[in-house]
């Protein structure tokens, strides 16, 4: 057993060529044994590409109660630009108080069920139940919160902008707290005492009682609601069967609202991988939900560089750059690809090939036609 508790065999630094040798100083055996890749990378991996990889384990937990949070933005991946990614649970009734922000949100429930509320810039009003699978998007500027149902939530949210932090925000709480007396009373036209009690600083997330059904918070709105809804059911979308495994994707098309970012949620089975592609429209920002995974991505002048993910872990691949990701273990892998765009595009490795003139793909590859009699012109996603 070594100073860590891991009482299975030792990995070592040794590829099956003889390659490397025994790592015999300080070490962290169980991060060792979290990036085997890492350790003993393929031979193809050659050259330098910034850090892929980032857990939401490795940042620092806000807790409050009524729940917490934590994030990953450029400040944690340098590399993530174009999208931050916050992870939340809220607590029974536990509510993420009311607010807003520059960036436009997306969100999808990880465990139990939610309650989220906005009013657009015409006065239209939006309150709906969330649960696990489910979307919800609330466009720059529209003013927003969340709240715990019954059994409490865990969610992600995804933001348009890798600068982005979810403790800067504007809240309706700051702004209480930041503006005179006087000038909040004469705002609402109700006297001073009224706001004695109101909170003196950004509450952020806040312990209330659990809402009673969505009927009994019903507000009347007599300019209807939103014309585009807020939420979206992907778990419940029919997905797209692959060879290996299910592909749901939402963009604008199917979630008209969700016009700046667009996501695909994976499902690669035991033994099969997300095949080899690349997008055309923006780099990829990558959630892993459950199961474990490694991703080799290519970068111009033959560089590549494979990482291992696995639950809570986020992944990036900068615009265009060709990668795969192989399930590595023995459960489904669940991940998400997402992008800023308002639509999701791929351009498939083997569809490229397939609707290539065959004896120029022969003669760049030096292959015969048992290769290109094999390739699909129809995208297949996940393969076995
Ligand atoms: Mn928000
Ligand atoms: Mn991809």
């Amino acid at each position: 057993m070594n100073q860590d508790g891991w009482k299975g065999p030792i990995p070592q630094p040794i590829r099956k060529d003889g390659a490397g040798w025994w790592d015999l100083g300080p070490r962290d055996v169980m991060r060792d044994l979290e990036n085997p890749d890492m350790l003993v990378s393929p031979a193809t991996d050659a050259g330098m590409l910034p850090n892929l990889k980032f857990s939401f384990s490795d940042t620092n937990m806000q807790l409050n109660h009524g729940g917490w949070s934590r994030e990953v933005t450029v400040r944690q991946l340098p590399v993530a630009t174009t999208l931050a990614g916050v992870n939340m649970a809220l607590t029974p009734g536990g509510v993420r108080e009311l607010h807003w922000h520059q960036q436009a949100e997306w969100a999808i429930v990880l465990v139990g069920s939610a309650r989220v509320t906005a009013v657009d810039q015409n006065g239209r009003n939006f309150i709906a139940d969330v649960g696990v699978g489910d979307l919800w998007y609330f466009p720059p500027g529209i003013p927003h919160s969340i709240q715990g149902l019954a059994e409490g939530c865990e969610f992600l949210l995804v933001f348009d902008d890798g600068n982005f932090s979810d403790l800067h925000t504007l809240s309706l709480s700051d702004w209480f707290a930041h503006t005179p007396t006087e000038v909040v009373a004469s705002n609402f036209g109700v006297p001073e005492q009224a706001f004695a009690q109101h909170p003196k600083g950004q509450r952020y997330i806040f312990q209330a009682p659990v809402p009673g059904p969505l009927e009994c918070q019903a507000v009347e709105d007599p300019n209807g609601t939103v014309p585009l809804s807020f939420t979206h059911k992907l778990l419940a979308q029919e997905p797209i069967i692959a060879p290996g495994g299910t592909v749901r994707i939402v963009d604008s098309s199917n979630f008209p609202i969700s016009t700046r970012i667009a996501a695909s949620l994976l499902e690669i089975k035991p033994g099969a991988m997300r095949e080899m592609h690349w997008h055309p429209n923006n780099d990829e920002w990558q959630y892993y939900i459950s199961g474990k995974g490694r991703m080799t991505v290519l970068a111009p002048e033959g560089t590549a560089r494979t990482f291992d993910y696995r639950a809570g872990d986020v992944g990036y691949v900068p615009f265009a750059f060709g990668h795969y990701i192989q399930n590595t273990g023995d459960q489904s892998l669940w991940v998400l690809e997402m992008f800023r765009s308002d639509r999701f595009e791929d351009v498939s490795l083997n569809q490229w090939l397939a609707l290539t003139p065959h004896d120029l793909v022969q003669n760049n590859l030096h292959v015969g036609s048992d290769f290109t009699n094999a390739l699909h012109k129809a995208k297949r996603f996940i393969v076995k």
